[in-house]
């Protein structure tokens, strides 16, 4: 193996999220067990404050059961788009810190920090700083842990619960795993630690010291990976999940065009590109760009091309308009791009027209599929099939107009 400068894994968990989002808004719940997700007959908790935790409710359990332990709870049903926002609002506070984060769930994720420490200092200075962001911009803690893998730091983390700060160095790792139970090992249920117990395996210490090649006979092929990461050996990257900056349609008309029938179609089909691409992707986008070059040039410019000297300058100009929600319907971002075109009120023709949309966050689907998707959506997925069949001109929203914008040939990003 080449040598290589020493890697830093922080893993960041937010503490009793969905919990503690609903003491920070409500203050008359602080200081009360708050148990959020069980308000259905079969719901199970999906987060439970630390002072319901003292009765031992515990995410994951059942709601029947979470009101027996702790009967004067307060049950709250969840609101996932609400906890999806502050969610995306620390994941803005952890790209500062390092472009390399891998979010795990809406309040847990992996961030290498390895490349951080110059502008930073040191991975605990890194951590204390991340922290503070944290709180200061959303009011909640976060537990940190810091290792020189995915696992050490994850386990760091855990130990360190509440508001915790915990940093272990590559040359710590075996005392710290060592006296950790069995448990704490990924991939280690409750069945398999039942057989590791039977063999006289209860701490990650027995496991590395146990006999490979009788382990094998006992659990089979697992074996030998468990006992490299019971060693704390996990060479897993951070993958970074990079949340794009815009996603953008543009063309350039064979004729200068100011009729709006012809500027709608253009928009149209860009709206519905842009918007076919970021479900594709799984984002959604809440600033929607115009981009308008006047077809009228004004002087010329030194050309860029070695082979032309001067080229011809043309105005361009753009407008914008920030929706109250991130959206990927292509009928809101179309109406959106028409009401900024009349708005604009131009006086001469366009050669080229351009739409974007920008301010991107990633679509928490799972959590809001719960709760229905809004009508006005359902079209969109529909549609994207029937692109993804029989490509872009195989249909059109039954808006207006004949005429067809044909997409430009570069590979865009969000395309199949
Ligand atoms: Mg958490």
């Amino acid at each position: 193996m080449p040598v290589s400068t020493p890697r830093w894994i922080l893993h960041a968990d937010m503490d009793a999220f969905y919990a503690s989002i609903e003491q920070r808004d409500r203050p008359e719940l602080r200081g009360k067990p708050v148990i959020v997700g069980a308000t259905a007959a079969r719901g199970v908790v999906a987060a439970a404050s630390y002072e319901a935790r003292r009765y031992g409710v515990h995410s994951a359990m059942p709601g029947f059961r979470a009101r027996e332990l702790c009967p004067q709870g307060i049950f709250l049903s969840a609101n996932m788009a609400h906890y999806a926002a502050v969610s995306a609002q620390i994941h803005d506070v952890f790209l500062r810190f390092t472009p390399e984060v891998e979010p795990l769930a809406l309040d847990e994720a992996f961030l290498d920090i390895s490349g951080s420490m110059r502008l930073f200092g040191r991975p605990i200075d890194v951590a204390q700083q991340l922290k503070q962001a944290v709180t200061e911009e959303t009011g909640l803690t976060v537990s940190v842990g810091l290792g020189p893998c995915k696992l050490v730091a994850k386990i760091a983390c855990t130990l360190g619960k509440p508001d915790g700060l915990r940093q272990v160095g590559p040359e710590q790792v075996p005392e710290f795993l060592d006296p950790l139970p069995i448990r704490r090992l990924w991939g280690v249920g409750p069945v398999l630690a039942q057989r590791l117990d039977s063999l006289g395996i209860k701490t990650l210490g027995d496991l590395v010291r146990f006999d490979e090649g009788r382990l094998e006979r006992a659990i089979g092929r697992r074996a030998g990976e468990l006992q490299t990461l019971a060693r704390g050996i996990d060479p897993r990257p951070v993958e970074a999940d990079r949340i794009p900056k815009s996603y953008g349609e543009e063309n350039t008309f064979e004729q200068d065009v100011l009729a709006r029938d012809l500027v709608s179609a253009a928009l149209t089909a860009h709206a519905e590109a842009v918007a076919r691409r970021l479900r594709r992707d799984g984002y959604r986008g809440r600033t929607v760009t115009l981009k308008m070059k006047l077809a009228r040039a004004r002087g010329t410019r030194v050309s860029r091309d070695p082979h032309a000297e001067t080229e011809p300058q043309y105005p361009l100009l753009s407008r914008s308009r920030t929706l109250s929600t991130a959206t990927d319907d292509g009928r809101l971002i179309r109406a959106t791009l028409l009401e900024l075109w009349d708005d604009a009120a131009l006086k001469e023709p366009v050669r080229l027209l351009g739409a974007s949309l920008s301010n991107l966050e990633a679509r928490a689907e799972e959590q809001l599929e719960l709760f229905g998707r809004p009508r006005e959506d359902r079209l969109g997925p529909a549609l994207d099939a029937i692109v993804e069949r029989f490509g872009a001109g195989a249909i059109t929203r039954a808006v207006d107009s004949p005429h067809k914008i044909t997409p430009s040939g570069r590979r865009k990003r969000g395309d199949p």
